[in-house]
This record gives C-alpha cells, structure tokens and sequence, in this order.
C-alpha cells in the first residue's frame, strides 16, 4: 500500500485486501468488512456474465458519489451548526465535471432530501439539468453559468416559468441586456446573479481562471452598472445571487479565506445598494488529494479536507455579513471534482511488455564481435582491458566510444546491420553491469536495500507496458496538463513488484503515454518516473486501475485514433449476490458508433466494400467469409482483444 500510496489518496475508499488486490469500500468509512468489493472479483464476474467483453471498463460505485454528496451537506451543516450561521446550505453539481445521464439522475434522486440541485454552463446542458430537475426537490438551485446568448437566455427563463428554481448568472456585462429585454418579452420575471471577478489568486495551474484578469465575471465597476441599470428599469429585487469560482483543486484554506471573505464583501455591499441579494454562491474549486500527500505546496494535492473547507467558508461569510450587518445568506457550492473524482474507476489490462535496455543481459550478444573493422576492434580492446582493472567509470566511458563509433561506421555505409546490433547489445550489458555494481556498492555503505525493483534506480533501464487503452480517451488530462492520477495494479500486491514501466497506449501518438506516476522512489516524494509493477506471466492478464478519474475525464476524452468510450458498469453493494451486484452495464462504442461520429455511414461503407467484395473475390465462399469478416467488425469494441488461452480465468461462482 506504502508503494502506491493508497492509504494517502484512496482512504476511505479504496484498499488492498488481504488476498492481495484492490477493494473498494463503497460505503467509505462507515463500510463494513462485509460489504467491501474485490475488485478483480467485479472484473471476472462482468467478464462472465457478457459475451465478448474486454477491457478497458469503466467501474462506477453510485454509492461512493451518495457518501461524497452527503459528506459535503454534512460538514457544512457542521460548520453552519458550530459558527450558529443563520442561513442553510445548497450544492449544486457542475454537469461540465460529468454529463452522463445516470450520474445526473443519481445525484437528483440523492439530492431531493438535501435541496441539490444543478449547474448549467452552455444550453445543451440547460436542456439536460432543466429536464433532469423535473424530478428535483423545488428549491433546488438551477444555476444557468456561461457565455449567454437570447436562446440561452430565453430557455432559462422558460425553466422559471415551469417552477425551477434558475438563476441566471451574468458572466458579460452585455448579457445584462438581453436578461431584461427578454424578460420583458416573455413577461417572465428573472432571478439575477452576478458573477464577480475576484483579486484572490491561486497560482496552481487551476488558478488561470481567477484574479483580476481571469476570463470570467464582472469587475467591480460593472457590478456596480448591474444594479444601478436594474434599478433603472425596477428590477432591483431581480438580483439575488453573487457568484464566483477562484478556480479548480484551490490548493490551501488561506485562499479560499481569501476568496470567500472578498466575495462575501462584495455581497453585503450589493444588499446595502438595495440588492435582493439571498444566496452567495462560493464556485467549485474544493479539491482532491490526487497524490495522497495532504499538501497544499502541490497541485495535484490539497492541505485540507471537506471538514475544514465548509468551516472556512461560513466563517469567512458569517463574520463579514456581521460586520456589515447583513442578513447571512444561503450558502450555495458547486464543486464538482470532489464529488465525482472517486466513484469511478477505469480498469485496464497489459498487451504486452518491451524491455527499454537491459534486455540483451539476459539473451547475451548475438553476433561474434571477433572481425571487426580495426578502429573498432581497437576500442572493443579497450573495453576488455578497463574491465578487468575494475573502474567503472572508465568502462563506461569505453564502452560509450564504441557505440558511437560503430553508429557513425554504419552512418558511413562502413558496418554491417548485424555487427552495429551486437555493439548495441554490449553495451547495453555493459551499463547494466556498471549500475548493477555501483547501487551494490551504495548498498554497502548505507547498510540499507533500495525498494523492490529499484536496483537499477539510477540507470535508464525501465519496461513499457503496452496498454489495452487510449491516454487521449480515458486520461486526457494527463496528456494535455501533466495531471497525475493513481495507477495501481488490481492484483498480486501481496508479491513485491519486480518491474519499472511507463505505460504506452495504443495510439499512435508518442504523446500517448504516462511516465508521471505517484511518488515511491523515496517516502514522501511527490512524484515518480516509472510505476513499480509486476512481471508479466505468459498471456495471463494483467490488470490495473486508474483512479480519482470520475470528473472531467470522460467527457474530455477525444476519439484520437477513433478509439471509443470504454463499456461503464455501475455495482452496488449486495448482501444476497455475494456481496455485490451489477446494477447497469452499458456496452462502449463500437466500430460504427466511432465512424459515426465522424459523419460516415457505415451501411454505405459496408455496401461499398460489399460490392468490392464481389467483383474481386471469384469462389463464393470467399465472398461470404469475407463479407461477413467485414460486417461483424462494424459491432466489435475499438480497443484490442488479445487472445488469451486460459481466457479470464473464471471463477466458477459467478
Ligand atoms: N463552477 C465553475 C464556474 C467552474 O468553472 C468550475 C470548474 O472549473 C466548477 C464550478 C467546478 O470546479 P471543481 O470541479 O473544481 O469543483
């Protein structure tokens, strides 16, 4: 657990169980050991019970985003209890973090007891959160964000109209315009928030979006426009909202301090100009503890928890509305990473394994290196001798000569493929043995071993695993912003790793990689180059996880290389199916539904290479084979299936 650091990013959800793999606690603290689910028994049993299925999946626990949601009601009904707050708390859920339709409709089945309701940031997902709180509790929030256009503005106004609590939050000053001129129009009457453009500033990478020159929201100067033009044309009590979003994954509480008692200023003011003003919505921005660490010095971690957050902010809202003597407001949030983040889990396995150096150790040089040119033969000498007296550094310098000697010969036309390849193979054996010696002899003065696999720390030498997944579809934020995310095999953790990999993806696209991974060279440190894992046994498979993937992921991922959305399965705890149940299994995309996306047509395309089939095969079982060959591939999965002979090995129980 140490390696990986689970206990750090994963508590109180995830674990290595006693049989060596990944559980999920779905329940999070309050789990009973009853009711925790193997995750490589979710893995066999989905397996067995759908034809043809391979990875990668993804793995949703609803009941984690229920513990999630509950959690953040519960500590800022803790803070409002503590601070004797007289206002209440909302959430609302950011559908930009995960539009997925089930998800949506979980968390406004959940949120109806505890008023949760929903934030909008363009009109296809107005359209979506106006449907989906039909079923709402009443005064769950509908928070309309985003650059807003009359359409946008007029389908907000239809939500009012039909009993949804909406707010539309100016972004732009001009949308101020439309707000009144089609309010007017429909003869509906709007409920206003502003959006303010704080000087509080994150310097994480999250925090491009606050500060005084941020993208979004209204300067001072504008927010003062808004409400003396709303009192202009008698629609002062329109504007009952202030809004501001500092920025995602806020690293510290000295910040959010900062933010929330700036914005909660703003607010008191807006009530004193005559302002209707009831609600202050205090952005998204709570974080996650991506890398286990509980620091506030890095991005991917944050130095607090849910606990402290709320406390923080009904602190910093309730002493300014007491200083200016203001009604205290109703607190509203909409986080989103932290609620999502952890109920979903993608789940991968390995194609195969190539050695990056080190592999010509164990199959030795493969040419004889006896008749080579003389400059070389007079280098290859060299080595020999510097070997025999001992000096590493030496040899290693030696060996260094030959390999670019023999690179330049070849460049020249002057040495064969197979003399270049065994030089290549020396002096990979060469370097390993040279690491191989100095980390033995660090070894003996420190008196201590290096972790499992760590032998070769200091040399080049690492493994790729080829992944049976795409980077730009499923991590996307790893690739674009060097976002780190738990990587853990979902098995054989009760043996030491052996192996150092990246993870290559099956793009093709040298970018479809991951080589940042949790720290595990050294306690402590915040991140790693390579990821200890197991060797490889024959064609069993091997199976890992990423995790904390549940915001932004999905719906950020690209079809780079047309690789399609990956099967989802939902599982729920069960007491009479052997501790856990399917509840959902949505089959990801095939062939078709890719093409498809790009504006072909697959029933042209197969009528197409249907007639090629016939005017070029002659025997008419060609032509059906063949035919067939190309209609089935429409239905199959984009991603790989690799031939297994033991296939999954099923456990019979499922
Ligand atoms: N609200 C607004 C306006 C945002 O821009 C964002 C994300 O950037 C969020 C909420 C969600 O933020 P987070 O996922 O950090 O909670």
């Amino acid at each position: 657990a140490q390696l990986y650091r689970v206990d750090g990013w994963g508590a109180p959800f995830f674990k290595i169980n006693s049989r060596g793999n990944m559980a999920v606690r779905p329940y999070g603290a309050k789990t009973a050991p009853n009711d925790e689910i193997d995750l490589m028994d979710t893995v066999h049993k989905i397996v067995a019970s759908q034809d043809n299925i391979t990875m990668p999946l993804i793995i949703r626990f609803p009941d984690i985003l229920k513990n999630r949601m509950d959690t953040l009601q519960a500590a800022f009904d803790r803070g409002i209890t503590r601070q004797r707050y007289a206002g209440r708390f909302q959430g609302v859920f950011p559908v930009k973090c995960n539009p997925d339709r089930y998800l949506i409709e979980e968390i406004v089945s959940h949120g109806r007891r505890i008023n949760f309701g929903l934030e909008a940031g363009s009109k296809p997902e107005l359209l979506m959160v106006m449907a989906a709180m039909c079923n709402a509790s009443t005064t769950a929030f509908l928070i309309c964000n985003g650059y807003k256009d009359a359409e946008y503005v007029k389908m907000a106004l239809a939500a009012r109209s039909i009993g949804l609590n909406t707010v539309i939050v100016l972004e732009q000053l001009e949308e101020l315009d439309i707000v009144i001129k089609m309010s007017k129009q429909l003869q509906i009457r709007p409920v206003i928030g502003v959006r303010a453009k704080l000087s509080t500033k994150h310097a994480g990478h999250w925090g491009e979006t606050s500060g005084e020159k941020g993208k979004f929201g209204l300067s001072t100067s504008e927010i003062v426009q808004v409400v003396k033009r709303l009192r202009k044309v008698d629609m002062s009590d329109c504007l009952q909202l202030l809004h501001f979003h500092i920025g995602s994954q806020i690293p510290s509480l000295s910040i959010v301090r900062e933010g929330v008692s700036e914005a909660a200023h703003i607010f008191c003011e807006l009530a004193l100009m005559g302002a209707n003003m009831k609600v202050i919505d205090i952005g998204g921005g709570l974080g996650v503890d991506y890398d286990g660490t509980h620091s506030s010095s890095s991005d991917m971690s944050i130095g607090y928890n849910m606990e402290e957050y709320a406390e923080t902010v009904v602190e910093a809202i309730k002493e300014a509305t007491i200083q200016k003597n203001v009604s205290q407001p109703t607190l509203c949030c909409e986080s989103g990473r932290a609620l999502v983040s952890h109920h979903s889990v993608l789940v991968f396995d390995v194609l195969s394994a190539h050695k990056n150096g080190g592999s010509a150790c164990d199959r030795g040089v493969s040419y004889n290196i006896d008749g080579l040119p003389e400059a070389l033969a007079y280098l290859r000498d060299d080595l020999v001798r510097s070997v025999d007296d001992g000096d590493h550094e030496c040899i290693l310098t030696c060996a260094k000569k030959l390999k670019y000697e023999s690179t330049r010969l070849f460049k020249q036309g002057l040495l064969g493929l197979e003399a270049r390849a065994a030089i290549d193979e020396l002096f990979e054996i060469v370097s390993v043995f040279v690491d191989q010696k100095e980390s033995d002899a660090n070894m003996d003065q420190n008196g201590c071993g290096d972790r499992p696999g760590s032998h070769k720390a200091s040399s080049d030498y690492y493994t790729t695993y080829h992944i049976n997944l795409s980077i730009f579809k499923s991590i996307p934020d790893s690739w674009a912003i060097g976002q780190l995310f738990p990587i853990v095999p979902l098995h054989r953790l009760e043996a030491e790793p052996t192996e150092r990999v990246i993870l290559s993806d099956l793009t093709c696209d040298s970018d479809g990689k991951v080589t940042t991974f949790i720290g595990n060279d050294k306690p402590g440190a915040e991140t790693a180059k390579h990821l200890p894992v197991h060797e490889l046994e024959g064609d069993k498979p091997y199976y890992m996880g990423m995790f904390l993937g549940g915001a932004y992921q999905e719906v950020l991922g690209s079809l780079h290389n047309l690789f399609g959305n990956p099967h989802v399965i939902h599982v729920v705890p069960s007491k009479s199916a052997g501790g856990f149940r399917i509840s959902k299994f949505l089959r990801g995309q095939n062939l078709a539904n890719v093409l498809c996306a790009m504006n072909h047509e697959p029933h042209l395309m197969f009528e197409n290479l249907k007639e090629r089939v016939d005017g070029y095969l002659d025997g008419t079982y060609e032509k059906e084979i063949t035919a067939e060959t190309l209609m089935s591939s429409f239905t199959s999965y984009t991603y790989l299936a690799p031939e297994r002979s033991c296939a999954f090995q099923l456990n019979k129980s499922f």
